[in-house]
């Protein structure tokens, strides 16, 4: 008789977003005539840049003529692409072989898939407050999860304790929800770990284009030693507006290699079993983002999330209310004001100010007493919530 995975029946109720849309469902029925302040939206807002939809309106016509059309692409990413993206690692420093970087669907895909490299015996290290995915692709794989509280004393940027224990482990930097960036010596620190104890760092880069400060690493390639404990997860949903266009990449040195199999060449061979690929369009619209113009389409996008979090963390500096991220990531972390509980400064915000955020706890307990503001939203509604923030807290 079929047995079902029955790990499904372990996973929590995701009520976090669902819980928010009721909330705020109430609050319209009950006042119909008011406008909603939406800074809890982890969705760009804002449209591809022109390059990108030129590529794409291209590849479309590509795909009409007998000449030009692509049926099946290579399962590892068009050798183009590819390169491209090889390049850009390149321009920071970072040197990588075309066939180290896989072109993917997108990073939430990867995150799900990348864990058919391990065993389901390895146990899984999760830094909280996380973005929920990670717990639950290991929940659903039946795999022991380790939660590492993080908090304001470290920065939300925790090191690996002595005794320290997992063997996957994910990083995610900028972080969601903290917006906490990991700096090269507290990454070194997870590198030295994973080296030294056979782990494998799963380094979730997907907000790396928000970081404005030189110094801080957008790579865990950066980092020396990273080429034989990590694997790099990245994605344009952020950087270039494609969440609902899809694409991501994944780094995985040649060098990763655990108890004798390279996990590199597992993963191609996972690649050639379960996918035929990204769609020839998509791919053609992604390598735009890396023209020049196309860089400059993105970073015009990009500095206008900039500018909301710039009035966000100016209301909050002249509040005196502590936070972490804004400046490197498109995610504001506060603590509540007055010891407040996440969900009941959520309340507050919405029933006199009528501001929609993310309550910290539903990104893991240690997120209870913050709260998430994301500047993903319109620069008009970003300055007005900002403006009600002040009035509110002051
Ligand atoms: N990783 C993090 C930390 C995210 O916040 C998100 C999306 O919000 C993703 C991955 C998923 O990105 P993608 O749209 O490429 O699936």
């Amino acid at each position: 008789m079929l047995k079902p995975n029955m790990h499904y029946g372990d996973l929590k109720e995701s009520y976090l977003f669902a819980h928010i849309a009721r909330k705020t469902g109430l609050f319209l029925e009950k006042n119909p005539d008011k406008h909603l302040y939406r800074m809890g939206i982890g969705d760009v807002s804002l449209p591809l840049g022109r390059s990108v939809i030129e590529a794409l309106h291209e590849a479309v016509n590509d795909q009409s003529q007998k000449s030009s059309f692509h049926g099946y692409m290579p399962e590892c990413g068009d050798p183009d692409l590819r390169k491209i993206l090889a390049s850009y690692y390149r321009k920071r420093g970072v040197d990588l072989l075309e066939e180290e970087v896989f072109v993917s669907s997108g990073a939430s895909d990867e995150l799900g898939d990348i864990l058919d490299l391990f065993d389901q015996e390895s146990s899984a290290l999760v830094i909280e407050p996380a973005y929920p995915a990670y717990v639950d692709a290991n929940v659903i794989a039946g795999r022991k999860i380790i939660h590492l509280a993080s908090g304001k004393e470290n920065g939300f940027l925790p090191e690996p304790a002595d005794d320290q224990e997992g063997d996957i482990i994910y990083l995610c930097s900028p972080n969601n929800p903290t917006g906490a960036v990991f700096d090269h010596a507290k990454l070194k620190a997870w590198v030295d770990y994973a080296n030294k104890n056979g782990a494998v760092i799963l380094f979730d880069a997907a907000y790396e284009a928000f970081i404005e400060d030189p110094a801080l690493p957008h790579s865990i390639f950066e980092v020396e030693g990273a080429k034989t404990c990590a694997i790099e997860i990245c994605s344009l949903s952020k950087t270039a507006g494609f969440t609902g266009t899809r694409l991501g990449y994944t780094v995985i040195p040649k060098a990763l290699n655990r108890q004798g199999m390279n996990l590199h060449d597992m993963w191609v061979r996972n690649r050639t079993t379960k996918t035929n690929g990204v769609s020839y369009i998509i791919q053609k619209g992604a390598a735009a983002v890396f023209t020049e113009e196309g860089q400059r389409q993105i970073r015009e996008n990009i500095s206008i999330y900039k500018e909301n979090a710039r009035h966000l963390m100016e209301t909050l500096d002249q509040l005196g209310i502590w936070y972490c991220g804004g400046k490197n990531s498109p995610y504001i972390w506060m603590e509540c004001p007055d010891n407040m509980g996440s969900w009941d400064f959520f309340d507050i915000l919405l029933e006199k100010a009528q501001i929609v955020g993310t309550p910290g706890e539903g990104f893991g307990s240690c997120g209870e007493g913050y709260f998430r503001f994301s500047t993903f939203g319109s620069p008009e509604d970003t300055k007005e919530a900002a403006k009600r923030l002040k009035e509110l807290l002051e």
